[in-house]
């Protein structure tokens, strides 16, 4: 169904939260400027050849917002809408995600404008290694890491890392991370968003008030993200009431079969014809009453479109950016308080941080261990962000971005900055 909606670049609607956070900051004016551009925009052609001989040509993105606290750090999308906005905005959030969970990585973001589900294994594959190939130079595990993202998974991180070796002529696991555990991969990744998801969920909902047991929950997008969050709601005895995907969104009330739902989700690879829940429309998903709902599909769900119908009393942004600027004001006016996706969703970007010093090391962790590192990392900088937000009064995103760019700027203050 096609909406009327107001075009605005993903990018500027990153930037208006950054701008809402640095006027609280008092920033130096320079440093806002140069924080409000990305240091390198990569963008270049991949040509492929289809499985049936016909040569064809994508287009391939790598942006690297900020280098002061560490090496870039972001995923690589391959989507159909992948633009250098989007990729853009998305590198710019890593850049605040990477800082305000204390990792030692700046941020970066990758993609390629393509439908996967239309690509075979094999052209995914000559488009991974083309799409590597062309980064051999501003790579590697002190200069970018790339991990995967909507529409990439860790077979597509283990043939970068294979053709990123081969290209430097030495074994080099901690160029990408999120790859399979055989090859370098850490214990835990996959998860440890969704599992990252539900931590700060649960820790805000006692905050609330809000007793896990019977607590309803909604879920909107059920891959990597959505799917682990949903299965961990449920083990701390929530109850997942709706889930949806890209073919639909399905609702029950008493409660949905997750580990049900997820083997059919794997099975036909989508939740298309699943029956666990009645049909309803994805609109009518984020305007369900519940007491959280998990954005954890695209950019833009809420808007100003849809934002005061929302009955959920907690957002929790397992996605990235998927609340505009006009939908946040109207939540922060209604009281619904919103988990920002840069700390919401924190949780993957840490284990890859733990799976690239595992690489570097050589030495690799048990899964309780990885575990218990992420839910430290997370809980203490999701108290600090929320500490924050109480002593200054201002949202949990607002609080988050001030954690953020003040732990950027104090390395660019004490690097100096080189002009
Ligand atoms: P994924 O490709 O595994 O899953 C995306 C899901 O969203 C799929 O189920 C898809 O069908 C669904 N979807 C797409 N469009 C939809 C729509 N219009 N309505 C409902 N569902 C829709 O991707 P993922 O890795 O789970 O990532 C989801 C989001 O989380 C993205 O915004 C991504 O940037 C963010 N994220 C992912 C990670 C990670 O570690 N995977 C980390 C941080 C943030």
């Amino acid at each position: 169904m096609m909406t009327a909606v107001r075009e605005v670049s993903v990018f500027g609607d990153a930037i208006a939260y950054f701008n809402e956070a640095a006027e609280l900051l008092d920033l130096n004016p320079g440093i806002r400027r140069l924080l409000t551009k990305p240091s390198r925009q990569i963008i270049f052609s991949i040509p492929f050849q289809r499985d049936n001989g016909e040569l064809e040509v994508f287009t391939g993105y790598r942006v690297q917002y900020n280098f002061a606290r560490g090496p870039a750090k972001g995923g690589i999308r391959f989507h159909p809408g992948v633009t250098l906005d989007e990729v853009t905005a998305l590198a710019f959030w890593m850049t605040w995600k990477c800082a305000v969970v204390d990792l030692p990585f700046g941020g970066g973001k990758g993609g390629v404008t393509c439908d996967p589900t239309t690509l075979s294994r094999g052209e995914l594959e000559r488009i991974t290694r083309r799409y590597a190939a062309e980064l051999v130079e501003v790579v590697g595990p002190d200069k970018d890491v790339p991990a995967p993202d909507v529409g990439t998974t860790p077979q597509i991180m283990a043939w970068f890392m294979d053709t990123y070796s081969m290209h430097v002529r030495q074994h080099v696991p901690g160029v990408v991370t999120g790859k399979p555990l055989e090859i370098g991969g850490s214990r835990g990744r996959v998860e440890a968003t969704g599992r990252g998801v539900s931590l700060v969920a649960l820790a805000q909902m006692r905050r609330m008030g809000i007793a896990p047991q019977g607590a309803t929950v909604v879920v909107q997008g059920f891959g990597n993200v959505g799917s682990v969050a949903a299965k961990m709601f449920v083990d701390a005895g929530a109850r997942v009431v709706a889930i949806s995907d890209v073919t639909g969104a399905y609702h029950n009330e008493a409660g949905l079969d997750i580990p049900g739902a997820i083997a059919y989700a794997q099975e036909h690879h989508s939740l298309d014809g699943y029956r666990g829940g009645e049909r309803i429309t994805n609109e009518a998903l984020l305007a369900l009453a519940c007491d959280v709902i998990v954005p954890a599909a695209l950019e833009k769900q809420f808007t100003i479109g849809n934002a005061a119908a929302v009955r959920a009393k907690l957002i929790v942004e397992g996605a990235n950016g998927p609340t505009t600027p006009e939908a946040d004001h109207i939540f922060n006016q209604r009281g619904i308080i919103v988990i920002p996706d840069i700390v919401a969703n924190a949780g993957g970007v840490t284990v890859s941080y733990f799976e690239w010093a595992q690489d570097r090391a050589g030495y690799f962790w048990k899964e309780s261990e990885v575990n218990e590192r992420l839910a430290d990392v997370m809980l203490e900088n999701f108290g600090k962000v929320s500490d924050l937000a109480t002593m200054r009064a201002v949202p949990l995103r607002t609080a988050a971005y001030m954690v953020a760019i003040d732990r950027v700027v104090q390395s660019m203050n004490t690097r100096g900055v080189y002009a």
